[in-house]
């Protein structure tokens, strides 16, 4: 009965401590992590997008009154040397403009491509986890479906085992074991109880020893069961 119920314990110790469930919430949790970055950047992306158009739109309006200024020049249309000289003071001021306007909409447009770039790369990295994880599942899977079987196998036998102890005693042993840290029955070897690993003394050996052999054992140390054994010592 000890020996199933502590292998059942190791198995549900072992289940919980699964290397492979670690890794799969491990893996979640970078994958959540990529997740909200790569939102983050794909909203970026949009703003700049927005900023790109708007950029586009300043340097048009810029040129369409250069042009306009550029035709009345070309076709002769002012005739007073002072508006021409202010037309042509105008039309190099808008040049200038242009300028600026145009390494605005350029500085946009590079940041524009580094937040797709990002993305992309957020995008590539979320389809490797994926992969990882889908994988890191399985094995998780499997290792719970293998421990899930031995503890079926452990549960079987300890069934078989509770059948052919009295019910009494069965209580008995099920209370010490939830008082004694899952360990409510010890073999008595060389007068030691492998319980609390405590040598018995020679007055309690005796008292253990004049007890008939059917008597259900218990150690005067700490309270455990005592499963007789061929070198007891009593
Ligand atoms: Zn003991």
């Amino acid at each position: 009965m000890q020996a199933h119920d502590a292998r059942l314990d190791l198995l549900t110790h072992r289940l919980r401590r699964l290397p492979e469930v670690a890794t799969v919430d491990q893996l979640q949790a970078r994958r959540a992590e990529v997740a909200t970055g790569l939102g983050v950047q794909q909203m970026t992306a949009t703003d700049l997008e927005t900023d790109v158009r708007k950029a586009d739109s300043d340097v048009a309006q810029v040129r369409t009154r250069r042009q306009r200024d550029q035709q009345r020049l070309d076709t002769g249309a002012v005739g007073s040397p002072r508006e021409l000289e202010k037309l042509q003071h105008e039309v190099g001021s808008l040049d200038r403009r242009i300028s600026v306007l145009e390494d605005a909409e350029l500085e946009v447009m590079e940041q524009l491509d580094q937040a797709r770039a990002d993305a992309a790369g957020s995008e590539r990295q979320l389809v490797e986890l994926d992969a990882e994880l889908s994988d890191a599942t399985a094995r998780r899977d499997e290792s719970i479906a293998e421990l899930d079987r031995q503890a079926a196998l452990a549960r079987a036998e300890r069934a078989r085992a509770v059948a052919l102890v009295p019910a009494d005693l069965l209580a008995l042993y099920d209370k010490i074991r939830a008082q004694q840290g899952g360990v409510g029955a010890a073999a008595l070897r060389q007068r030691r109880c492998e319980g609390c690993r405590l040598e018995l003394n020679a007055a309690d050996l005796r008292e253990l020893a004049g007890e008939p052999t059917d008597a259900v054992l218990r150690c005067p140390e700490c309270n455990r069961l005592l499963v007789r054994t061929a070198e007891s010592g009593l």
